[in-house]
């Protein structure tokens, strides 16, 4: 039992089962959920944890905390080309909190169930030292259509959407890099440490049009990495080419080591794919497939040696 305001029945049936809007959810009072399979379609299914001190701080506002870790899910699943419907909810509550607390994280996940439309199936709650958020996410796809890291052919262009190193520039703000940002260009970087804007609406569209696809978590060149050793391909990418917001070229430049930065940060939860040459939309063209091996960072027509390609646990 845990040993807090609140007993764990009391915060299934007070705080989350308001979110289980659909009816396969019986409200969080059965053992399990049900989905009605879809002939013709694959569920594809996800899962990602986030951790406080590594993921997030503990003192970032809950509902924010519930979005990060919804959306680190979603990303993935626009990777793919799915648009969400479900998810699960696995929670490890240390000790410490407040029915304000767990009201204010349930309500940043109705905000993005509104949002992305998409409803709380389930969970688990438990009781540990850290808080730390683990969400399986779902959505259905047409059978066999789910793009894969495999499939990019030399030829390819290779795209990214949004902006890249915005969550790295607001990490770096946390851990007290120097800067003379305004406040909102710090804001827009913090902003984007906390809650991640992954294209979601735009995933689901992706897969009529790219060939393999990857979610940019680990960091542009590391998950682009996954990309050229699961297709058997090289994956040459233009440095200048690659998308940086202003907030981030305010706070750390435009020289090649404050780009390289942004390629290797990590937490973008963005969508880099590879499809035909020419393609217009809500994203940039960065870089090339050819036949080869691994992944280069190209600056003035030179490869630029990148030390730490992205952010590994261990
Ligand atoms: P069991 O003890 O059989 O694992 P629980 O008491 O943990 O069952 O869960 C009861 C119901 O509440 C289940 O439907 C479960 O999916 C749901 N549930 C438990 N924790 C959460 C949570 N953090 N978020 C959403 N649903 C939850
Ligand atoms: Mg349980």
């Amino acid at each position: 039992m845990l040993r807090g305001p609140m007993n764990e029945f009391e915060i299934i049936a007070e705080i989350f089962a308001p979110l289980a809007s659909d009816p396969g959810a019986f409200g969080l009072k059965d053992d399990a959920a049900a989905i009605a399979a879809r002939p013709g379609f694959d569920l594809i299914v996800t899962t990602d944890q986030i951790t406080e001190g590594k993921d997030f701080f503990a003192f970032d506002p809950a509902a924010q905390i519930a979005q990060k870790a919804l959306r680190v899910n979603l990303s993935d699943l626009a990777a793919k080309g799915a648009k969400p419907e479900f998810y699960l909810l696995a929670l490890t509550l240390p000790g410490g909190f407040t029915r304000e607390w767990l009201e204010n994280f349930a309500a940043g996940l109705k905000t993005d169930q509104d949002r992305f439309g998409i409803s709380l199936l389930g969970g688990d709650t438990s009781r540990g030292e850290i808080l730390s958020i683990t969400v399986t996410a779902f959505g259905f796809i047409p059978a066999g259509k789910m793009i894969k890291r495999a499939g990019a052919r030399a030829g390819d262009a290779v795209y990214v959407t949004g902006t890249i190193g915005d969550s790295g520039g607001g990490l770096a703000i946390f851990r007290r890099e120097k800067h003379t940002l305004s406040e909102l260009d710090r804001d827009h970087l913090i902003g984007r440490y906390r809650v991640p804007e992954p294209p979601v609406t735009f995933g689901a569209s992706l897969r009529d049009l790219a060939y393999a696809s990857v979610d940019v978590s680990d960091g542009l060149i590391a998950d682009l990495g996954h990309i050229a050793s699961a297709s058997g391909v090289h994956i040459a990418v233009e440095a200048e080419r690659i998308p940086r917001s202003t907030s981030l070229r305010a706070f750390w430049g435009d020289e090649i080591e404050a780009i390289s930065r942004a390629a290797t940060a990590g937490d973008d939860y963005q969508i880099a794919f590879t499809a035909p040459a020419g393609l217009d939309g809500p994203f940039t063209r960065i870089g090339t497939v050819s036949a080869g091996e691994g992944v280069e960072l190209i600056h003035q027509g030179q490869p630029v040696p990148v030390q730490k390609p992205g952010y590994r646990h261990f």
